[in-house]
């Protein structure tokens, strides 16, 4: 492979790694420690041009190709053993046009990149929880954070996207340029090229009342029944997610997070939440948007995760107790249950602007198995499967495609669109990408 790889590092103005760099080992890792996989050649892109050229060298040479943003994807589809990564970690560069209320960010950003440059303007879009997650590829399986329910998905905000398409043509999408292309983007995944730039539409916003409320005991499904009365009741002004985990004795508990935007420090959606008894930890106060940002940090590569979930329609008392009952099955901490409430704005667009078929769900309700000891890889994702077949009978859609792994049967990923969008979606893949180069994410494979 030396002299084909002389040609592509010919071809880049950025760098090629190959195993034996210094940075190498670092590169090709993934946020999920389970994925461990040997790439022939990471290509660190610096522009469309050096994208361009990577994915015809791909192509010219038989390899297969991954893309590279964040790194966070569950299903580890950045990394591929034996192939091409294309990864856009220089890409990551943030431009803000405060005049105009759009961020344009390169296809690299994270959200701690993307959030610092807004902020400094007091602007926002809705976007991913954790700082060290990949904008694009978040906005392209929909994006769910602290705030949901004012602005709505990260994918409604995505206004205009630069794509590199595999057959090396730089396509401009927006509301009056291949607007198919930017419907298919809001929601279909990195399956029709690798986008440079991405455009959003931004609100204004500093302050939030947030941070984390934590319940043991009886307080663990209270709370939970009461988070799930306050997403139906509750205004745009507060979104709110919850995660069932377990204390070091054992023990059920319950970190519920709220995002509240509206006037006064205090409001009574937040006092019943404190009045729940069982309640151990008040962490909720008036604080920058960057301080929301992060609450939930974890480290990058350093647990094994195996996550399965669905979107429901409910959430049922029935269903509560069997998840907190499920909790202490292993005997250990076996990772969380993620609880998102869609409620508020994902509902006030156009259901028809976006690929998604998940916008009249409740809750995106994910188990998360989390563990470091590679000797609790198949309890661990056993865990997950039976927790989340129990979700099941209350299920309205496939399932959400940026948590899931690569073993989702294609007729979940099919759901998770409908089958109407699902059709389109294949159209659009035939078009840009007839050849499925791009085949390592949730994969819309070519109509026919
Ligand atoms: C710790 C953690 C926190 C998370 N928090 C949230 C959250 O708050 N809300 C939420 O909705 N999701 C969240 N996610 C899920 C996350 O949005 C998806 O896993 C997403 O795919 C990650 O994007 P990435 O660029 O970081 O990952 P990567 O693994 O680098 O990329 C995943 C896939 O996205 C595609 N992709 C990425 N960038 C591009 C690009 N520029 N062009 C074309 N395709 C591209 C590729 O197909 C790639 O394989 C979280 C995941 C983790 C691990």
């Amino acid at each position: 492979m030396a002299e084909p790889l002389d040609e592509l590092r010919d071809s880049l103005t950025g760098e090629v790694l190959v195993e034996g760099d210094p940075e190498y080992e670092r590169a090709r890792l993934c946020f999920n420690l389970l994925i461990d996989r040997r790439p022939a050649a990471i290509a660190r892109c610096v522009d469309a041009n050096d994208v361009g050229a990577a994915l015809a060298f791909g192509q010219t040479r038989g390899l297969e190709i991954a893309v590279r943003g964040g790194g966070h994807n569950p299903a580890g589809h950045c990394a591929v053993d034996g192939g091409l990564v294309i990864d856009l970690l220089r890409m990551r560069d943030v431009h803000v046009d405060p005049e105009n209320g759009i961020a344009t960010c390169q296809g690299g950003a994270t959200w701690l990149d993307f959030d610092t440059a807004t902020q400094a303007h007091g602007l926002v879009t809705p976007g991913g929880v954790v700082g060290s997650t990949g904008v694009t590829g978040l906005t392209l399986g929909g994006g769910i954070g602290h705030l949901t329910a004012q602005y709505g998905l990260t994918c409604d905000k995505l206004i205009a996207a630069d794509v590199v398409s595999p057959a090396g043509k730089i396509v401009h999408a927006s509301d009056d340029q291949n607007t198919e292309l930017l419907w298919g983007l809001r929601g279909g995944g990195g399956n029709f090229g690798v986008v440079t730039q991405a455009a959003f539409r931004l609100h204004p916003l500093e302050r939030v009342v947030g941070g984390s409320l934590e319940y043991k005991g009886e307080g663990v499904a209270a709370a939970l029944r009461l988070v799930r009365e306050l997403a139906v009741s509750s205004p745009h002004e507060l979104s709110i997610q919850a995660q069932l985990a377990m204390d070091e004795s054992l023990a059920p508990r319950l970190v519920v997070v709220p995002c509240y935007t509206g006037a006064g420090n205090d409001p009574e959606a937040l006092r019943t939440l404190r009045a729940v008894p069982g309640l151990v930890n008040d962490g909720v106060r008036r604080q920058g948007f960057l301080d929301q940002q992060r609450i939930f940090d974890p480290g990058y590569g350093v647990d094994r995760n195996y996550w399965k979930g669905h979107f429901v329609a409910d959430l049922p008392d029935e269903l509560i107790n069997d998840l907190v009952r499920r909790m202490p099955a292993l005997g250990r901490p076996p990772g969380g249950i993620l609880i998102e409430s869609l409620h508020g704005a994902p509902r006030d667009v156009e259901p028809s602007s976006s690929a998604l078929g998940y916008r009249d769900a409740a809750f995106n309700v994910s188990v998360m198995a989390s563990w470091t000891d590679p000797a609790n890889d198949e309890e661990s994702v056993d865990w997950a499967r039976t927790t989340a077949a129990a979700i099941q009978p209350w299920s309205v859609s496939g399932g959400y495609a940026n948590y899931m792994q690569a073993d989702e049967p294609f007729e979940r990923i099919r759901a998770a669109f409908g089958p109407d969008s699902f059709a389109r979606l294949q159209a659009l893949k035939s078009r840009y990408d007839p050849d499925n180069v791009l085949r390592r994410n949730q994969n819309i494979p070519p109509a026919g």
